[in-house]
């Protein structure tokens, strides 16, 4: 079995894993990032809002931060999958899927979320490409189109709302669920807002763009564009369970202060913690959490350094 003693590994290279790289790199910290290369968004062709990078694709934001980063020798980079990690002594011990054997000092998680879809046949076809989750990141683009908004649930009228500034051409799916209480449906209606409770029988879209919602009663309404009500994620990876840490109830791992945890030199950061950071959050708490880590390692080693 190969093995490798670095003072940090970073499980996970989307924006926080890379962010805490480029810290620890320029703090002269020796790093191994991880990463199995399935991000979250990888489904999009563009990704918005982060500073001086807006509509850049998924894999060449991370493309261009591996290129910089990789300026620090301290860092490396390997594309492997973290299947394990426990404590051995002093240290961290992580096995990967190929056989490597990684010793640290530290530990970050940065292995982000899988989305769960609804089940509505044909919508894996459309999501990312003209149905999306996140107004913030993709509802620019689709501003004025027709719209659906597919979800249930009590904060479906919110959601809605939300999506309305984006465009007022917009309908309510909530697929069979007919729970919308009668004030809901008065509060959609006052704002233009048609509400189709109806069974959804599938999506018709060529190339991923939405064409039309065909209903289990064998009406087609035509629409382009479409958002999902939050219908849950789930960890790409439960690596800090076997440390301890428990998930809270968005699905995020429970923290402290800078993504640290109860397990002492393991961090969380970015979607893993959080459940949706977005790309500069999740940037930013890389940072935070790399600066954050090397502080406690320059104490540890200032405190082991005092001469006799
Ligand atoms: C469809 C979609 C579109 C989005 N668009 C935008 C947008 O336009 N703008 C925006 O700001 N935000 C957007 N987001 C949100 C954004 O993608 C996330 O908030 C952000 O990527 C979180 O960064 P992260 O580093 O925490 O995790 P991720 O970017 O998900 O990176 C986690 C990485 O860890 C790897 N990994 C997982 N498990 C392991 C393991 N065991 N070992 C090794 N590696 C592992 C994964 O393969 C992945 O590469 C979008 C999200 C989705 C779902």
């Amino acid at each position: 079995m190969a093995t490798r003693k670095v003072d940090v590994l970073i499980a996970g290279g989307g924006p926080s894993g890379l962010s805490a790289a480029l810290v620890l790199g320029r703090a002269r910290r020796s790093v191994l990032l991880i990463d199995d290369e399935k991000p979250r968004n990888a489904v999009v062709r563009q990704s918005h809002g982060f500073l001086t990078r807006d509509g850049i694709e998924p894999m060449k934001l991370r493309q261009l931060a591996r290129e910089q980063i990789s300026q620090y020798d301290y860092v490396h980079f390997e594309q492997d999958c973290v299947e394990s990690i426990e404590k051995a002594g002093k240290l961290f011990l992580a096995s990967t899927r190929s056989g490597l054997a990684v010793y640290s000092r530290k530990v970050i998680i940065a292995t982000g979320m899988k989305d769960d879809l609804p089940d509505i046949p044909g919508l894996a076809d459309a999501y990312g490409k003209s149905i999306f989750m996140c107004p913030y990141c993709d509802g620019y683009e689709l501003q004025s189109r027709p719209m659906a908004v597919f979800g249930q649930g009590e904060n479906l009228v919110k959601f809605a709302s939300v999506i309305w500034n984006w465009s007022k051409d917009l309908i309510v799916f909530t697929n069979g669920d007919d729970h919308l209480s009668a004030n809901q449906k008065k509060e959609l209606d006052e704002h233009g807002i048609r509400i189709i409770e109806t069974a959804i029988a599938g999506l018709m879209s060529e190339k991923g763009m939405l064409k039309s919602v065909v209903l289990k009663n064998g009406e087609e309404i035509q629409r382009e564009f479409g958002f999902i009500k939050n219908s849950g994620q789930h960890q790409s990876a439960r690596l800090p369970d076997q440390l301890g840490i428990r998930l809270k109830n968005n699905g995020g791992y429970e923290t402290l202060r800078h993504g640290l945890t109860e397990a002492a030199g393991l961090l969380v950061i970015g979607d893993a913690k959080n459940a949706f950071t977005s790309l500069i959050g999740a940037a930013g708490e890389g940072y935070e959490a790399g600066v954050a880590l090397n502080d406690d390692m320059i104490q540890e080693d200032w405190e082991k350094s005092v001469k006799p």
